[in-house]
């Protein structure tokens, strides 16, 4: 992590922790990346990106689709962020994401990060619409890609 990202994490610590409020989300989309790095075959991730902040899979942990999609629909407590296992726990999200709808807005709060974001809904499920088509098409170009973790598979 960069000076600049550490700042970023802590300025977004304070104001969740100290102020206990959400930071304000203006742009949310999602990223794929492709994980080539290993001896085993390349492996496909889901990153968020929140206006302009990475949100990388080797701090938070890789995007759960399914539990992405629940959260999208349901208040609720989701492991959104998870491990390349699957096993949320594994990648140090114990607690999860509490998830509340607040009419045109989803507020997050990370407890294992203790961070809090607020986004406009629609705006997030478009992302996540995106982000899903996207990986269809990718699959599709390169069937031997691998989902990290695996059961993003299942939820397309
Ligand atoms: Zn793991």
């Amino acid at each position: 992590m960069d000076q600049k990202s550490r700042l970023l994490r802590l300025a977004a610590w304070f104001r969740c922790v100290v102020l206990k409020r959400p930071r304000n989300v203006v742009h949310v989309e999602f990223a794929l990346n492709i994980d080539s790095e290993r001896d085993e075959a390349d492996t496909l991730e889901i990153e968020m990106i929140i206006d302009g902040e990475r949100l990388e899979a080797f701090d938070f942990g890789p995007i759960d689709l399914s539990e992405l999609q629940k959260a999208i629909k349901c208040d609720g407590v989701y492991y959104i962020w998870t491990c390349w296992c699957g096993a949320p726990g594994c990648g140090g999200n114990v607690n999860g994401v509490s998830v509340v709808h607040e009419n045109d807005h989803s507020v997050w709060h990370d407890m294992d990060l203790k961070l809090k974001y607020r986004f406009d809904r629609v705006q997030l499920a478009r992302a996540l619409e995106n982000v899903t088509y996207e990986a269809r098409r990718l699959i599709t170009e390169r069937p031997k890609l691998m989902w990290a973790p695996e059961t993003n598979g299942r939820a397309m």
